[in-house]
């Protein structure tokens, strides 16, 4: 396949390599000029997205992803494929993929996790929304650069799947550190504390799987002084995210509205950012009620 790769940053880079290593032809485009391995740059966006059965973008944001979309749409040949891997509000992955459906393109929005490491290892989870016939164009692509690809519904399924999942996770882990910052108050040993937890009714991917105390539990982040891992400054995109998109559906999430803020503050008035996003633990150590 002839593949167009925009967006060659931290996770952009190593998907498009898997894509190149797999054997098809990928050209890439970046604004700041970076490059993969085994993919050919282009001189323009519009030269990389000419020729290509599909156009696959990596970017930072929604305002991006629309302003990339304008560009590269009219140069997309006839039929071709617009999938967005990046994590956008809902509004902005439904207005992409309608402007390329009038284009008589087709387009998937596809978030993924598993962050660099998943991107690198070709081991992301994809979740994705469009037609039936997009996502099965798509399917063999996420197949390389991932282990799962659930096709979640129409266009903008996949990134309000992605936003649920992160809101859930962003509060977990809130629950998890300040769970442990009570228990240390109260003189209970940490290892303790996740004996009991991750075999009782408390346990959860964030102490289970990523527990946030150092030495304790499997090795995540914690045990590397908090360097990311998934960046405190990521989830709090993510839960801006969620709360934008309950804004708009008029959902009630007050759980949700509580981590954004206190991510919020832990990344712009605290020490959080550059920190995992497990490093809430030593911030709720550090403090008393007031
Ligand atoms: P990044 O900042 O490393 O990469 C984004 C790239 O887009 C940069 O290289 C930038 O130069 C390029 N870019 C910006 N504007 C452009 C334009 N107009 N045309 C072409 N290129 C342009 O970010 P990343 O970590 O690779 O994340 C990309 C997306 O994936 C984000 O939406 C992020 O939320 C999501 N994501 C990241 C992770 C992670 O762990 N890093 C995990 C899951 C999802």
């Amino acid at each position: 396949m002839q593949i167009a790769f925009i967006g060659l940053g931290n996770m952009g880079a190593p998907m498009a390599a898997n894509l190149a290593a797999a054997g098809h032809s990928v050209t890439g485009f970046d604004t700041a000029g970076t490059t993969a391995t085994g993919v050919t740059n282009a001189a323009t966006v519009q030269e990389a997205v000419a020729n290509a059965d599909v156009v696959i973008t990596m970017l930072p944001n929604g305002q991006i992803l629309r302003a990339v979309a304008d560009q590269v749409i009219p140069a997309m040949a006839p039929g071709a494929t617009l999938v967005d891997c990046s994590t956008v509000d809902v509004d902005s992955a439904r207005a992409v993929a309608a402007q390329a459906e009038a284009a008589g393109l087709m387009a998937v929005d596809a978030p993924v996790s598993g962050g660099t490491g998943g991107a690198v290892g070709g081991t992301l989870t994809f979740m994705a929304g469009g037609s039936a016939k997009a996502f099965a164009v798509a399917a063999p692509l996420f197949d390389i650069m991932g282990q799962k690809a659930v096709h979640c519904g129409d266009s903008g399924a996949g990134q309000a799947a992605k936003i649920c999942n992160n809101m859930i996770l962003g509060v977990t882990m809130i629950a998890t550190c300040e769970a442990f910052a009570l228990a240390d108050k109260l003189g209970l040993d940490r290892q303790k504390m996740f004996d009991v937890v991750s075999t009782s009714s408390g346990y959860s991917w964030t102490m289970n799987a990523y527990c946030p105390a150092p030495g304790v539990g499997p090795t995540s982040p914690a045990d590397n002084e908090y360097k990311p891992g998934f960046a405190a400054e990521l989830m709090l995109k993510d839960l801006r995210l969620s709360q934008q998109a309950a804004l708009s559906a008029d959902a009630d999430t007050p759980m949700g509205q509580m981590a954004a803020a206190l991510y919020e503050q832990f990344v712009e008035n605290e020490d959080g950012k550059g920190m995992d996003f497990s490093a809430m633990l030593p911030r709720f150590q550090k403090r008393t009620r007031n």
